[in-house]
């Protein structure tokens, strides 16, 4: 079938650079019988590793030893792997010269750590993934919610923190439901007006634009390897020195301590305060390098190739009888490679399942951890997200939205 409505979006003009990831070609089954080549469209989950990360994750592999504690040269070198990975991930984002980069799981782990080290009240939107709604303490946490404009929600942001007199505004860069962008340094200023901060959940954000939180006046990033083309099980928390040194550590046990007797214990402060126990060295190393990969691409090649890609995927969308996307802000125009749909009739979750088990291609279906926003911007219980990345072609692109079209003609 022709594709659908999106003959004025040009096709990026070279995406070659860009297919880099270790899954590129992978072949799945599909029902019927043979196989067909995956189609990722639930990069916003996870995003495959870039091939540079797993090659340099085999090379890693047969040599890491005890990190930090160890007198031989692999753990040395270990050692050096780890703190070398620290200092580009503070390059990367531009951190400031006396932030601490702290190791997490992910992002949700980040955001807990987070949670304990804010001595006040956090002012949150009703747009987070619940990693950034729940962990607040329920007592301090205000939950804003969005108004049809982000320049109207702005102003509630503004009346909230004038009210309650926050430590914090905790916001998330990029939804991982409509896949808008926010203005961050307008966050930033409004928080630090009222004499709080600025914390922001890049998990979504950080694996497709360049985040600056020095030239942004962003005080905290959290963000996830599994997002940003690395393997799971590391994330970081990126920020200011004074409250993450003073609050409890994240995790009781070796490494964050300076002494210990049997009733009593002396914290480190920097990340080791939070880092007790054997870090996740293969995770962490594999994170850095692809922010440093990240850093090799460029970052205009990075976004202009996905712009491409999303206007292209919208176009489609947009014109799809039976299918509304939905949209948060009606004055965020800046999206990530994300869009969500629902559909007029007809089961979500069938067509998303048909859509991998007879077309090879993989979308997320249901709420996608962001409650509240969904059931404010939705009219009916599930969406359809398809998400893209570096690796994603037009070809992909075009095959998810004429399989769409031909799933919605069949009927549910
Ligand atoms: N924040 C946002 C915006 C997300 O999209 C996600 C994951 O989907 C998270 C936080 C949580 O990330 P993780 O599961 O890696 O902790």
């Amino acid at each position: 079938a022709a594709p659908i409505g999106r003959a004025d979006v040009p096709a990026p003009a070279s995406l070659e650079p860009l297919a880099l990831l270790a899954d590129a070609g992978l072949e799945v089954p599909v029902l019927g019988g043979g196989r067909m080549r995956h189609v990722n469209l639930d990069v916003a989950a996870s995003a495959p590793a870039l091939q540079s990360v797993a090659e340099h994750v085999q090379r890693v592999l047969p040599y890491y030893a005890s990190v930090h504690r160890g007198t031989g040269y692999p753990s040395q070198q270990t050692t050096a792997l780890v703190e070398g990975a620290r200092a580009t991930v503070a390059r990367h984002v531009g951190a400031r010269d006396d932030d601490l980069v702290v190791f997490t799981r992910n992002t949700t782990d980040a955001l807990n750590l987070f949670a304990s080290a804010v001595p006040g009240d956090t002012v949150v939107l009703d747009i987070e993934h619940h990693a950034n709604l729940l962990p607040w303490r329920d007592g301090g946490r205000r939950v804003v919610v969005g108004r049809s404009s982000f320049a109207t929600t702005l102003d509630a942001l503004d009346a909230e923190l004038g009210r309650c007199r926050a430590a914090l505004l905790s916001v998330t860069g990029a939804s991982n439901v409509t896949g808008e962008v926010l203005p961050i340094a307008d966050l930033a200023d409004l928080a630090h007006s009222h004499g709080a901060r600025l914390a922001v959940d890049g998990a979504q954000l950080l694996p497709h634009r360049r985040v600056d939180i020095a030239a942004l006046g962003v005080d905290y990033l959290a963000f996830s390897g599994h997002k940003a083309y690395a393997p799971y099980g590391a994330g970081a928390l990126v920020g200011r020195a004074d409250w993450l040194d003073a609050a409890p550590p994240h995790l009781a046990g070796g490494g964050a301590v300076e002494s210990v007797g049997i009733d009593d214990v002396s914290w480190k402060t920097g990340p080791d305060r939070h880092e007790a126990g054997t870090p996740n060295v293969i995770g962490i190393v594999a994170l850095a390098r692809a922010l440093a990969e990240f850093e090799r691409l460029g970052d205009e090649a990075r976004a202009a190739h996905e712009h491409a890609l999303t206007q292209r995927l919208h176009a489609g969308l947009v014109a799809q009888a039976g299918v509304r996307v939905i949209r948060g802000f009606d004055d965020v125009d800046d999206r990530l490679g994300i869009a969500t749909i629902e559909l007029d009739r007809g089961s979500i979750g069938l067509l998303a399942a048909a859509l991998g088990a007879e077309h090879g291609i993989s979308v997320r279906a249901g709420r996608f951890c962001a409650h509240p926003l969904f059931d404010r911007l939705a009219t009916r219980s599930n969406g359809l997200r398809a998400s893209l990345g570096a690796g994603t072609s037009v070809d992909d692109i075009d095959r998810f939205l004429t399989a769409l079209a031909a799933l919605i003609a069949d009927g549910p």
